[in-house]
């Protein structure tokens, strides 16, 4: 045990625990607005394309998370351009983009002379080896992502959640989903020392999934995937660092690990609570007396199975809450209760 709080003491392992604090604090932030607008594997993609900027990194001599956040803030918006664009083939020209950061990453870390085990440290992880400058800029990054992605959470939310809505609303849609697909790739950066450019995508998506389980708003879930993203990247590698003599434990695959068991561990949680909070949703107060036709004119809105207002069972029909009274579609007018 004494041995143990002595390797927690030396340098290079604090050195670790300040990188995986920020990390793991950083990655899920923009997870988050990741999963609300169903691009949950978007990380990975970043992740791969990051490969080719890591190995441009080994040959120029240019430090390679500095040259992958150059290249994979590239790739982010060209994601990104190639999503709005919308053709059909989109995953595919995606695909090829991933396979080609992958591919040429390998192929450019040969020709700068460099074996696969200097890629490999950045593939998998190699935060034990971080040397004070990493560090600091991966404090620096991850602060900018956190700022950013925590700051700006009411507009960033509300054009993940809703873009038709937040361009009526006067929001620069296109400005926000740039800004989301940079601040991925700056997490990516970040976060590559610490879990690896293949595992990326797991810190900025498992914490997320974890907290949706137990939180009901969105600023609730931010704040939750953070608290959950630092204790599995803090709490993976000082399990990692106990690993017995004669076997290693890598820090990258027991920082995802750790996450995905919180995850498993929150799943019947949340069945319960949802199970719980649907008995205990009031029933709505009855207003008015039942049958009063409303026009269509005078109600634009139309409901339906997702439109965000309460639904509630009512005899035969579905009573939407809408301004704090119920009513029911009927043929081409809405019947007031
Ligand atoms: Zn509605
Ligand atoms: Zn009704
Ligand atoms: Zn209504
Ligand atoms: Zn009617």
């Amino acid at each position: 045990m004494s041995d143990y709080l002595d390797l927690l003491g030396l340098p290079f392992m604090q050195r670790a625990i300040i990188a995986a604090l920020f990390t793991g604090l950083a990655a899920p932030v923009v997870g988050t607005y990741l999963v609300q607008r169903r691009l949950a594997l978007m990380g990975d993609g970043i992740g791969h394309v990051a490969v080719t900027g890591v190995a441009l990194g080994l040959l120029t001599g240019v430090s390679p998370v500095w040259m992958a956040v150059l290249v994979s803030v590239l790739g982010a918006i060209l994601i990104e351009v190639i999503r709005e664009r919308g053709h059909a083939n989109g995953d595919v020209a995606l695909a090829l983009l991933f396979y080609g950061g992958l591919a040429g990453g390998v192929l450019i870390t040969g020709l700068a002379g460099q074996s696969g085990a200097r890629l490999q440290t950045y593939l998998f992880g190699s935060i034990t080896t971080m040397s004070e400058a990493d560090v600091l800029v991966t404090m620096a990054l991850a602060g900018v992502v956190v700022l950013l992605g925590v700051g700006l959470a009411p507009q960033l939310f509300a054009v993940a959640q809703d873009q038709e809505f937040a361009r009526v609303a006067g929001l620069n849609i296109r400005a926000y989903n740039v800004l989301v697909a940079v601040l991925a790739a700056v997490s990516v950066s970040v976060a590559m020392r610490t879990v690896g450019l293949l595992l990326v995508s797991a810190l900025m998506v498992v914490p997320v999934a974890t907290a949706q389980q137990l939180t009901r708003s969105f600023r609730g879930t931010l704040l939750a995937a953070m608290a959950l993203g630092t204790v599995a990247a803090v709490g993976g590698l000082l399990i990692s660092a106990a690993a017995p003599d004669g076997t290693t434990v890598a820090p990258g695959p027991a920082i995802v690990l750790l996450a995905l068991g919180c995850f498993t561990l929150s799943w019947p949680i949340g069945v319960w609570l949802r199970a719980r909070q649907r008995l205990r949703r009031p029933f709505p107060v009855v207003t008015t007396a039942a049958h009063q036709a409303v026009g269509e004119d005078e109600h634009p809105h139309e409901h339906g199975e997702d439109c965000g207002h309460v639904a509630v069972q009512h005899g035969d029909h579905v009573d939407y809450v809408h301004d704090g009274h119920r009513h029911a579609p009927h043929g081409r007018h809405y019947d007031e209760h």
